[in-house]
């Protein structure tokens, strides 16, 4: 008789990210997308924005391409208005989501949808295989009451964006090519969240508030050195079919993202990417003929 252990997965790289701005100057932080951490494929660019300084984000990001991606807006505070050339409208709102496939392209504005007080959220940019980059452009977007809350006795709340918790709660985007998990967890102190995630797709964790540790093995007593995650940073983490994650204070949040490789050349310059630099300029002319279409 033989039983199959769970391989749990382990940090492998930590980082804080890049201060930087985007946009008609918004103030943000890189945390995928930088020399410390050019992609974690199928995860192009993780950008976290977060002020309450209104000169930070009011003035958004104006009318801009994508081609050749998806991009993934999730607010934990404040309003951002989206509108497209297509005729697209909507307000992304805490706990909502927009799942944004640009594919052959896209041109469109993000705009905070208030004057004042907190702006909090998160970019994630997710690419897409050879055969999908241009397609026709589609969105998935949710509001806050159709992106499931599950919530244990120990007062953990699991907001399910996309993949499926050990619970079995779904979360409500679809992608058929990196079947993503997209999870944003709180946990009060003490407790601990394990989730299964196919072994070979990337993962990471990206601690929002408190601090919490990674579980190495499902038989060790303490944390060895290394595994603990402050608030702000990204941990990669490396290949095992489970995650399990103990949060040291009460109120750790973070969020758990991963998603199948596509194993597949990148060629990127700005808000296009694509196979190859011929793709790139081929982006590049389009966008200069206008055939992305007349700005919203
Ligand atoms: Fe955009």
């Amino acid at each position: 008789m033989s039983t199959i252990s769970k391989q749990n997965r382990t940090i492998v790289q930590q980082l804080t990210g890049m201060p930087t701005s985007d946009g008609a100057g918004v103030k943000l932080t890189r945390i995928i997308g930088t020399a410390q951490l050019d992609m974690l494929d199928p995860f192009l660019m993780l950008d976290c924005f977060e002020s309450d300084d209104a000169d930070d984000y009011v003035a958004g990001f104006p009318t801009h391409p994508h081609r050749g991606f998806e991009t993934v807006t999730y607010l934990l505070n404040g309003r951002m208005r989206h509108k497209d050339n297509a005729g697209n409208e909507g307000v992304i709102e805490p706990g909502g989501v927009q799942w944004m496939t640009a594919g052959k392209g896209i041109l469109h504005s993000e705009m905070p949808e208030q004057a004042e007080g907190l702006l909090k959220g998160f970019q994630l940019w997710v690419n897409l295989p050879a055969k999908a980059k241009m397609s026709e452009p589609k969105y998935q977007e949710f509001l806050p009451e159709s992106t499931p809350l599950e919530r244990h006795d120990n007062g953990t709340e699991i907001r399910v964006i996309a993949g499926t918790t050990n619970q079995g709660t779904v979360g409500p985007v679809i992608n058929l090519h990196t079947y993503p998990i997209y999870m944003d967890v709180s946990l009060p102190a003490k407790a601990t969240f394990e989730q299964a995630i196919v072994s070979e797709h990337n993962a990471f964790i990206y601690v929002i508030d408190g601090e919490v540790s990674v579980q190495e093995s499902a038989d060790s007593n303490q944390s060895p050195v290394g595994t603990t995650i402050q608030a702000k940073n990204l941990a990669v983490l490396s290949k095992g079919d489970n995650l399990s994650v103990t949060s040291h204070v009460d109120g750790s949040r973070f969020l758990l993202i991963a998603g199948q490789p596509l194993n597949e050349p990148v060629a990127r310059m700005g808000p296009f990417v694509m196979n190859t630099q011929t793709e790139i300029r081929q982006a590049v002319a389009d966008f200069h003929n206008g055939k992305f279409g007349q700005p919203a």
